[in-house]
């Protein structure tokens, strides 16, 4: 993991936002490539969810065709959104602060393990990356009882590491940062969006927040999008967008930031057939990965297990992805494809239902009203074939654009070996990216800048610019060239050399097999054509 994120600071996919100020927490920016990438993966999935979808067809597994739509929302909403959402209410996670350092931690992302010297026995924390975690418990444990390393056989450890949660005498815990013992509170509820104000109103008036999901956009334009277009159901609504979440602890590159972008859809059926699109959908969005490249053991598609789901839901999934800086083993979370029933629709009619009821009613205050009023209208559907009325439901896959992005740069980064310029094998680092998702297509490189061989590859760029991302360059011993290419994930080099003046043929060189072979230069462009597809 290390490797990766030098490459992308280094080759510019990716910088800690705010830099030189000493950066931000969570925040994230992307450099010339990563910004490339990111819109590919985010243009990948619009054309295949959205633009690219075939309205006509019965896609394998789909019960009937289906209508795709697009939306774009804004991040500010009316804050009644929230509450009937549940996000007001519920969207929090637990937070335990240090009384000595002052430093906040997720209640569940602190991790350490027991370890007894000098007749105590305490629990040593650490917020370290999984690999450095195991010197970085040693390390405190030798400090805290005052024991040099050549001694650190009096150390005692009582098992492996074990998540804070596990441990409830938090006056044996050595909060991560801190000295002593005991200093961390008891956990706290922590709202995770974003509060803002809008206009010159200050007080609660005024109150809104960033959205920390693009779903809610969706669910509050479904009336819009049906009464405006000609669309039928089973209809799905997709979005991409900015969602905000005020992460606690906020680690691990891009997977967990604090400002992200989402791509989400919305898929409205029929209640009867919604159990089949759950399935549909799910194996879908499993199949999408793959065809960008991830695949093997590092993907996989886990269902929740009855007892975890909303008596509302009949199923949910996750996609997730063994991310290299997670614990041999184990997965974090890519998409969550869920059956949501009419739990939304319903909510932002109604007023916020409460998911613990069965069948589900609205949540009441103390005054025994409504303790969120919905909006009051009808968000229901007549089907004009059968003259059915309905209230959808829904099937949510939602997928993050920027863990997507690094779980193909992950998937991506190679080290292989490739002959250098005299023909000597040297390791090489590769970001076998698909073709689709590279950021640079291909790379037009004159062997040397003279001889006619510049004014060739500059005609040869210029064709290719027309159409996709290409790259120039002239400078540099032509391995070196190769080399950079390989990095930035280019799937194809071509080189003029002194026989493509002669012949009019050029070398195209392939990023992962580094096959080698002639291509007319009139036939390049649709050379590249065919292959980026
Ligand atoms: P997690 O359990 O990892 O916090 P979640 O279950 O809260 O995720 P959802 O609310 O289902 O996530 O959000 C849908 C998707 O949005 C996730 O699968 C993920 O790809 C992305 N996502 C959510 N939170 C973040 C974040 N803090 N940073 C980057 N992407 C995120």
């Amino acid at each position: 993991m290390e490797k990766l994120v030098s490459l992308c600071k280094r080759r510019g996919f990716m910088f800690q936002s705010s830099e030189i100020y000493g950066g931000l927490n969570g925040f994230w920016d992307y450099g010339p490539l990563g910004v490339e990438l990111k819109r590919n993966v985010k243009e990948s999935w619009w054309r295949d969810m959205v633009t690219g979808h075939d309205e006509l067809a019965v896609y394998p597994g789909a019960p009937s065709e289906y209508e795709m739509a697009g939306l774009d929302c804004t991040i500010i909403m009316h804050p009644q959104v929230w509450k009937c959402s549940g996000h007001y209410d519920l969207f929090h996670d637990f937070m335990v602060d240090c009384r000595e350092t002052r430093k906040r931690y997720r209640h569940d992302q602190v991790r350490g393990r027991w370890v007894s010297a000098k007749g105590q026995r305490i629990f040593v924390t650490t917020m370290a990356e999984v690999a450095a975690e195991e010197e970085d418990v040693q390390r405190r444990a030798l400090k805290f009882f005052n024991i040099r390393a050549k001694d650190a056989d009096q150390l005692k450890w009582d098992g492996g590491f074990a998540n804070l949660t596990s441990v409830d005498d938090f006056g044996a815990v050595l909060a991560p940062d801190a000295g002593q013992l005991g200093t961390l509170t008891e956990p706290r509820e922590f709202n995770l969006m974003f509060k803002t104000f809008v206009g010159a109103l200050s007080g609660e008036d005024g109150a809104a927040y960033l959205r920390p999901e693009t779903a809610q956009g969706i669910f509050v334009n479904f009336k819009n999008v049906v009464d405006s277009t000609r669309v039928k159901l089973p209809l799905g609504i997709a979005q991409i967008g900015k969602s905000f979440r005020n992460e606690i602890t906020p680690r691990n590159f891009t997977f967990r930031s604090r400002e992200f972008e989402q791509m989400e859809i919305e898929f409205f059926c029929h209640p009867n057939a919604s159990g089949d699109w759950y399935r549909y959908w799910r194996d879908r969005r499993m199949a999408w990965y793959t065809s960008l490249g991830l695949s093997g053991q590092r993907l996989r598609l886990r269902e929740h297990d009855p007892d975890e789901l909303s008596h509302y839901s009949t199923g949910t999934a996750d996609i997730e992805y063994a991310f290299p800086f997670l614990p041999a083993g184990e997965f974090g979370e890519l998409e969550g494809i869920a059956h949501r029933g009419d739990f939304d629709l319903r909510s932002h009619m109604e007023g916020k239902l409460d998911e613990n009821s069965n069948p589900l009613q609205v949540q009441l205050g103390e005054d025994g009203k409504p303790k969120y009023r919905g909006s009051g209208k009808d968000l229901s559907y007549r089907d004009e074939l059968t003259n059915e009325r309905f209230v959808p439901h829904v099937i949510e896959p939602s997928t993050g654009a920027d863990r997507a992005t690094l779980a193909f740069l992950c998937e991506a980064y190679t080290e292989d070996e490739a002959p250098d310029d005299k023909g000597d094998m040297q390791t090489r680092v590769v970001m076998r990216l698909h073709p689709r998702l590279a950021p640079i297509k291909a790379a037009v490189l004159p062997l040397v800048k003279k001889d006619g061989m510049p004014e060739l590859a500059k005609d040869i760029y210029r064709a290719l610019k027309q159409r996709f991302n290409v790259f120039y360059d002239e400078k540099g011993a032509i391995g070196r060239r190769y080399r950079r290419q390989d990095e930035a994930g280019t799937p194809y080099c071509i080189t003029v050399d002194t026989d493509s003046l002669a012949d009019n043929t050029v070398t195209l060189r392939d990023r992962d097999t580094l096959e080698q072979i002639r291509v007319k230069v009139d036939d390049v462009v649709n050379e590249i054509q065919t292959r980026l597809h």
